[in-house]
């Protein structure tokens, strides 16, 4: 079982959300564009397989993770949809990329190397996207140095280059000069290949910010990652497309007190009670992904109204306040162990999304998303 069953904290995620928002992009997308659903890191907390397998239904025709054991994990569960891995893995990984058909990124000739020979002994195709840096500064050959790079493997007759990419450092970004420089570079290294006489095989760059801000990034293929998930890119994006959050975050009330005037709540008792409320507690801490720094800076939803989260958040625990005069005029709330809590979501009217806890913590919707599936068990729906 893993389940809520066991435990009284866990994620929803809405698979319907994740179609919508696979078609709210492949409409966007220029014609002759396909989609790369983005599901490294479990789908960015979403859980890899069932978003795989919905992205896909929903229009996407790849897949991209980060690790070898993420691609394995998604042809265990028997999907067959190409896989890139979206970076260069160790050469001791070689076996189970051929094994498992999933496609490395490619960067280093010594990689390229040890991939072209193993596949040659087992006698089969080493297909490949080739990285390329064109200023993010962190994986691919410098696009300066492509043609050199492909030449230098050009003798290893297993080797197969299917796609060409590089990866926008500033897509979502108000300013824009880094971006076009990026964007430039990566034309001109494609045409360069062309007239080479080299095929790039599907040319790629766009993430979830160039698909929804920049056409012009469209071409073979674009990467869709966050914006899948129901988050915009930036904050130029709101408005113009209706992306819906996947991930909502619920508990059930597992303790209910009423402190007496002035006595602390939580380690470090940084919030004293006013007398007047109840102070309930719901299993989800920091080691669930809910950041200790939101401590007593953010609300959850009980009943349809919001209230305020008080005390510091412990490891598996946190509270929340039930004012007992300021819910009057709806009707008198009156928490009970086992009554369910929404951390994340919204409720008539009510709403905390996972953008308002990133305001509060300095963070992005990625990194939150992840985190919150860490230990908590999910539910589709
Ligand atoms: N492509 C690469 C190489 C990435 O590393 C990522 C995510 O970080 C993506 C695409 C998806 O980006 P986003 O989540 O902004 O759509």
């Amino acid at each position: 079982v893993t389940g809520p069953e066991r435990r009284w904290s866990w994620v929803e995620i809405d698979l319907s959300a994740i179609r919508h928002n696979v078609q709210i992009a492949k409409r966007r997308l220029s014609p002759g564009c396909r989609l790369m659903a983005v599901v490294k890191a479990n789908a960015y907390g979403h859980g890899a397989v069932q978003v795989a397998r919905t992205a896909l239904s929903a229009g996407a025709v790849q897949l991209a993770v980060a690790t070898v054991n993420e691609g394995i994990q998604l042809r265990r569960a028997g999907i067959d949809a190409p896989i890139l891995v979206l970076s260069e893995p160790p050469a001791s990984s070689i076996p189970l990329l051929l094994h498992h058909d999933l496609m490395p990124s490619v960067y280093t000739t010594e990689f390229a190397i040890a991939y072209g020979e193993l596949a040659d002994r087992a006698g089969v195709r080493a297909p490949y996207h080739l990285a390329v840096n064109t200023g993010m500064n962190r994986i691919g050959v410098r696009f300066d140095e492509v043609l050199e790079f492909i030449h230098s493997i050009s003798f290893h007759r297993a080797l197969e280059q299917v796609g060409t990419f590089t990866h926008f450092a500033t897509a979502d970004c108000a300013e824009t000069l880094d971006f076009n420089m990026q964007l430039r570079r990566f034309k001109e290294t494609v045409a360069a290949m062309r007239s080479a006489g080299i095929d790039p095989g599907l040319v790629h760059c766009a993430n979830s910010a160039a698909i929804l801000r920049y056409p012009e990034t469209h071409m073979d293929m674009a990467r869709l990652g966050i914006s899948m998930y129901g988050f915009h890119p930036c904050p130029e994006t709101r408005g113009y497309f209706d992306l819906r959050p996947a991930m909502s975050v619920h508990a059930r009330i597992t303790a209910v007190n009423t402190p007496p005037m002035s006595e602390g709540v939580s380690y470090g008792m940084n919030y004293r009670s006013t007398g007047s409320v109840k102070i309930c507690a719901i299993p989800v801490g920091y080691a669930d992904g809910y950041p200790r720094a939101l401590s007593s800076r953010t609300s959850v939803i009980y009943a349809g109204h919001l209230c305020r989260q008080v005390g510091n958040i412990c490891m598996d625990q946190c509270m929340f306040e039930v004012d007992l005069r300021s819910h009057g005029t709806h009707r008198r709330l009156d928490p009970h162990v086992g009554d369910e809590v929404l951390l994340v979501g919204s409720q008539n009217g009510a709403a905390v999304s996972i953008e308002d806890l990133c305001d509060v913590v300095g963070t992005i919707p990625h990194e939150l998303c992840c985190a919150l599936s860490l230990r908590m068990p999910k539910v589709y729906l």
